[in-house]
């Protein structure tokens, strides 16, 4: 975050963080979203504070920011203004307060959920590092994840995928197609080839399960079965 601030500093720009897998991730001590001019919060129930339905917020210190999207969510009323008198076109983006309930009784929950996905990094960490085919997630020094995803690469995705389905194991890709190469930016005429790292590693990916309430025999599991892949 450091050098973009201040490329975004020299240039006069706004830096929104997309903070969607990062609730209670810090960046050397600062909070994930409190870095930049916005921070963006999903809280799709996957996530690490999710609601039970659709749902996200986000984080902001300019008055400025605030008072505008405020008025975005709700057709472009300003917030304690006038019912129904539009100051600009906006949207039906307001938050159900079921949601908002759900979400502030899980929020008490998130460092405690957190740790413990931490903690399940460390363990697969331990399991899976002498294993030559496998990149693990590595964290930098000054990081601290969250974990909302803990995703290997391998050369070999597929077949990986398909030995851990038979063992009852479900992974994901987060995600398949590079950005690039789909139709919603094609206008943009980039083709294969043109972002070759990008391409290598959305080919490589793979998720492993991860979320609080795993266990650590439900993790020595998956690493068993990994293991027993390679050793083939
Ligand atoms: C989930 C996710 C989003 C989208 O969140 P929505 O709640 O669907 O808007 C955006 N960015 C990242 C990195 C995500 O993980």
């Amino acid at each position: 975050m450091d050098p973009l601030l201040d490329i975004a500093r020299q240039h006069d720009l706004v830096v929104i963080e997309d903070t969607a897998q990062a609730h209670g991730a810090r960046y050397k001590d600062r909070l994930a979203g409190t870095i930049g001019d916005v921070g963006c919060f999903s809280f799709y129930p996957g996530k690490n504070l999710g609601a039970y339905g659709d749902a996200g917020g986000l984080i902001t210190n300019d008055s400025a920011i605030l008072e505008k999207v405020r008025m975005l969510r709700d057709h472009g009323v300003r917030p304690g203004g006038k019912k129904f008198y539009y100051e600009a076109i906006g949207f039906n983006h307001r938050m159900d307060g079921f949601q908002g309930a759900v979400l502030g009784v899980k929020l008490k929950k998130l460092d405690a959920w957190n740790d413990q996905r931490r903690a399940h990094a460390d363990q697969y960490r331990q399991l899976l590092g002498d294993i030559a085919d496998i990149r693990l997630p590595q964290e930098a020094s000054y990081a601290r994840s969250v974990y909302h995803l803990f995703v290997l690469r391998v050369p070999d995705r597929e077949k990986l995928a398909s030995a851990l389905q038979g063992a009852g194991i479900a992974t994901a890709v987060q995600y398949p197609f590079p950005l690039h190469l789909t139709p919603a930016y094609a206008h943009l005429g980039f083709k294969k080839g043109d972002l070759p790292v990008f391409e290598k590693v959305c080919a490589e990916i793979i998720s492993l399960p991860m979320f609080a309430e795993l266990t650590e025999a439900q993790i020595t599991d998956v690493a068993g079965a990994i293991q027993g892949f390679y050793s083939r």
